[in-house]
């Protein structure tokens, strides 16, 4: 490796997650949580991390991790406690006696994920099934995954280099993917930027090199553009939380620098300004006071509070041509959209009082889709490929005529759109239009397009070059149910052939 990561200069204790969980829950009752580290530290005695260091310094940052996106005592506690059972001569048994069940239960579902040791694909593929059975049980164990994943990346160089790669790799492609789809922005921009330094060190360097200049010139005067807004909104009697200059993620504007030929010029939120005020009402009239004060880029206004993308993120997105002669973009949110840009899923935590918490069943649907997957395909290899593609794949929103919002993944087709509503639009689609225009079976369908089918219902079912563009596993499971019923009857279609798409 030509880049070798410093070491953390901080070394986390058991006092830092005290005053990590303190922020959030002033009076929390932390004793359980001390006898768990007072375990944990007992179970790994001897044991050493690759650095050298005490094996303890991992699942305190582990619990540490989970403390930064404020969860809840039972998740913080099974951090600690995470690689007891698997590593150790204590059992699970031994965690529930001391710790109680919801603890066991976390661990139990963590540990049962293994440490993904990588033992081929067979081992991979049925380790990544368990995790989605886990966490359709409890969807924490996933974040103590994540926090145990995230410390893993961070002293990854002490680990031999092809394993080096394949951990950042499966962060990056499975951990960071399933991040962005519960909405954790903070803890995927985290895997995704420290993934990509040991994928691509090159290409890491160029990005920092590259933004270097254009972010010295943005900071310049940044201080007074805040000024000048802050000023006006205050005698538009908005009442401001906070505005501030949020540095776009190494990965992210990496992706983006490659969208546009790799040319920085064209990033205008290399360094975006978020304004965080009390109301919905605020955001709008927020964006309506900047609007005035200076001139929108546009095309680039994007209300993602009347369309929230699929993941749940909610704001209001501007570029502005400010009088300082520079573009900014300015992204309006409320607090509690900014808890849920941050935290996503995690949020739901932040705030639990007693009782049970409310999850968005909707948002958690795609977790059994990826379960039922498996029930579908023959080989680890089709399963692998169709998580990636399906669950993994950027995701899209598109309207029907009527406005509903209809999720899909990158690429999706209206053949795609037709079988996601309902299976008798998809066999009897017999072509489209897009924003009003008649479009080709096999357009790209873009976010924000409204997409309407056109029935023919003489139709017989699909077509078979269909399966050359269509992009969906849904879409391809009917159309080959649909051929196959037509196949006995009218059509004498070979399938054979098709079952390799
Ligand atoms: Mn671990």
């Amino acid at each position: 490796m030509r880049l070798i990561k410093k070491l953390q200069v901080k070394q986390i204790t058991i006092n830092d997650v005290i005053d990590k969980i303190r922020e959030y829950q002033p009076d929390v009752d932390i004793e359980l949580l001390e006898l768990a580290y007072d375990f944990a530290k007992e179970a790994h005695k001897g044991q050493k991390r690759a650095s050298g260091e005490p094996y303890i310094i991992h699942p305190l940052h582990t619990a540490y991790n989970l403390a930064k996106i404020k969860l809840d005592m039972p998740t913080i506690i099974a951090g600690l406690l995470h690689d007891v059972p698997e590593d150790t001569d204590r059992t699970l048994e031994d965690v529930e006696k001391n710790f109680g069940k919801e603890v066991a239960q976390l661990v139990y579902g963590v540990t049962k994920l293994g440490t993904l040791k990588y033992r081929g694909l067979e081992r991979y593929a049925e380790n990544l099934r368990k995790m989605f059975i886990a966490m359709t049980k409890d969807i924490r164990v996933i974040f103590v995954k994540f926090a145990d994943r995230l410390h893993n990346l961070e002293t990854l160089q002490f680990l031999p280099p092809e394993k080096q790669k394949r951990i950042a790799l499966e962060s990056l492609e499975i951990y960071a993917a399933i991040a962005n789809r519960l909405g954790m922005n903070e803890i995927k921009h985290q895997l995704e930027d420290a993934a990509f330094q040991t994928l691509s060190p090159e290409e890491y360097e160029w990005v920092m090199s590259s933004r270097k200049e254009p972010e010295r010139i943005l900071l310049k005067n940044l201080e007074k553009i805040k000024k000048k807004i802050l000023k006006e909104l205050h005698d538009h009697d908005i009442e401001t939380i906070v505005v501030v200059g949020r540095q776009k993620m190494i990965y992210s504007l990496y992706k983006k620098l490659l969208r546009k030929d790799r040319d920085i010029n064209q990033i205008y939120d290399i360094i975006a300004l978020r304004i965080i005020v009390p109301s919905i009402a605020d955001c709008y009239k927020t964006m309506g006071v900047l609007h005035n004060m200076w001139r929108p880029m546009p095309g680039r206004i994007k209300d993602y509070i009347s369309v929230p993308k699929p993941n749940g993120y909610q704001s209001l997105h501007t570029t502005i041509f400010t009088d300082y002669g520079q573009i900014v973009e300015v992204q309006i949110r409320t607090q509690e959209m900014h808890e849920q840009a941050e935290f996503g899923i995690a949020a739901h935590w932040h705030y639990k009082e007693s009782g049970a918490i409310k999850l968005p069943q909707e948002q958690l649907k795609w977790i059994n889709e990826i379960v039922d997957i498996q029930k579908k395909v023959n080989t680890n290899e089709e399963y692998l490929r169709e998580i990636k593609l399906d669950i993994f794949s950027d995701r899209i929103y598109v309207f029907t005529p009527q406005g509903d919002v209809i999720d899909l993944p990158e690429g999706a087709t209206p053949v795609d759109f037709a079988y996601h509503v309902h299976t008798y639009l998809g066999n009897h689609c017999a072509g489209a239009k897009i924003n009003d225009k008649m479009a080709q079976l096999d357009s790209e369908l873009k976010s924000g397009d409204i997409v309407e089918i056109i029935v023919d219902k003489k139709r017989k079912g699909p077509s078979a070059d269909w399966f050359d563009f269509v992009k969906t596993r849904s879409a391809r499971d009917h159309m080959k149910t649909a051929l196959k019923k037509n196949s006995r009857g009218l059509f004498n279609l070979d399938l054979s052939n098709l079952r390799k798409k």
